[in-house]
């Protein structure tokens, strides 16, 4: 419309690696991608090509990916207002990854903390250049929508970081061409933690009794809150250095009801750690439960979801292509 200021733009995207996702992903990301389409130009993604860096099965992962898909749907991604769409629906995410990859240092990919972790587990035969390049990747499907904002949980900043180096690199070496994106990190979600191992992030690919999964049973969920590891103390007191399982159950129960860790601990004073156990479960379940019912409606008209996300590829790869249109100008490919 003339005259209106553009509104901010917010790009973000998730694999579908699970068929569910994670109190993390939900918290750390994608309520918050709910929260920004409000007020910002938003693209979410499944980012599928993401997904095979690790290994996978084809039928897996497409089940998963619109399994994904159908879960933003139903945690409130408005695709009126939001752009929705799979990552290998727009060509230009890998074409642009390769020409960023040309100006990736090997020793700066290379310090990439996920990659060394990732690879840690998986042994050097098992981690794949797919995997190495995969910050790359991200990179590319940033600075493809000139986004301004990339709502993230704290694992990915080093990955937000990587982007804005690699986008400001191509805008001096062959003139300006990307916008350079800020991460938005919402600081009492940033990091939710592994609830049998509160050292780690809760993690899809580590997986075990310490993940809490949105579509799982009922029942398995409050189990496994349940048996969250805590410590030999009893008071129901914030403090992430030495209590980091109590701290997180404080953080996740305090998420979920729309308050503070301070105010969880007042009301926690004399009570014990069942007690607080009880209400994350509660908690956990008053969202899980109707998302989980939503998103099974959305699964049962696959043909719908699908148009729904050509719909979002159609309109994804307008932007896309400008800007590798641009980018294939300024490093002097001739045109086809
Ligand atoms: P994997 O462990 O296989 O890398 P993941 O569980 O980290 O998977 P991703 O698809 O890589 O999931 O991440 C999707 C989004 O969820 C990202 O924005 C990421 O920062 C966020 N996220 C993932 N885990 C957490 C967590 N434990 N706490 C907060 N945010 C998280």
């Amino acid at each position: 419309m003339p005259g209106t200021t553009p509104r901010p733009r917010v790009f973000s995207g998730m694999q579908p690696t699970a068929d569910s996702l994670h109190l993390g992903n939900y918290l750390g990301a994608l309520r918050q991608w709910v929260a920004l389409q409000d007020d910002h130009d938003a693209f979410y993604c499944v980012v599928d090509l993401h997904a095979i860096t690790a290994g996978h099965d084809p039928d897996d992962l497409r089940r998963r990916t619109r399994a994904v898909a159908a879960q933003y749907l139903a945690a409130g991604v408005d695709p009126e207002r939001s752009t929705l769409f799979v990552q290998s629906h727009a060509p230009e995410h890998a074409q642009l990854a390769w020409v960023l990859g040309c100006i990736t240092g090997f020793g700066e990919a290379s310090r990439m903390t996920q990659f060394k972790d990732k690879a840690a587990r998986q042994g050097t035969e098992g981690a794949t250049v797919g995997l190495f390049t995969y910050p790359v990747l991200q990179a590319a499907d940033i600075l493809l929508y000139q986004a301004d904002l990339v709502p993230v949980g704290e694992d990915q900043r080093q990955h937000i970081e990587l982007t804005r180096d690699l986008g400001g690199r191509f805008n001096s070496r062959f003139g300006e061409v990307f916008r350079l994106p800020q991460p938005h990190i919402a600081r009492a979600t940033a990091k939710i933690l592994d609830l049998q191992d509160p050292t780690a992030k809760m993690s899809k690919s580590i997986g075990g009794a310490g993940l809490v999964e949105l579509l799982d049973d009922p029942k398995r969920i409050e189990k496994r809150i349940k048996s969250a590891v805590t410590d030999t103390g009893r008071d129901v007191l914030y403090d992430p250095e030495g209590k980091p399982g109590v701290s997180n159950l404080m953080t996740i129960l305090a998420a979920f009801t729309g308050t503070t860790v301070e105010r969880v601990q007042d009301d926690f004073a004399g009570r014990g750690y069942g007690d607080l156990k009880k209400a994350v479960a509660e908690a956990v379940l008053a969202t899980a439960v109707p998302l989980a019912e939503r998103q099974r409606a959305l699964l049962e008209d696959p043909a719908e979801l699908d148009r729904l996300l050509a719909r979002g590829a159609e309109k994804a790869r307008a932007v896309a292509a400008g800007t590798l249109a641009a980018v294939y100008d300024r490093v002097g490919f001739v045109p086809a």
